[in-house]
């Protein structure tokens, strides 16, 4: 359940130490996506197995 201007939001440092990115987005999916992204530009992860997305998804926190 969504309402008004709620949004999610991963502090990749949560996963990446020291990394200063943060993603944020308006449903945890939303998040997910952005961070898959960024993973893969700035962690050269092309693609997240279901365990770093598991972990991934642990991190997302409401902002
Ligand atoms: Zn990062």
């Amino acid at each position: 359940m969504i309402e008004g201007d709620d949004m999610y939001k991963l502090e990749c440092a949560q996963l990446f130490d020291g990394c200063p990115g943060v993603v944020e987005g308006e449903t945890t999916d939303d998040v997910l996506t952005k961070a898959a992204a960024h993973a893969a530009d700035a962690h050269g992860l092309s693609e997240l197995d279901s365990e770093t997305a598991e972990a991934v998804r642990n991190a997302i926190i409401a902002a």
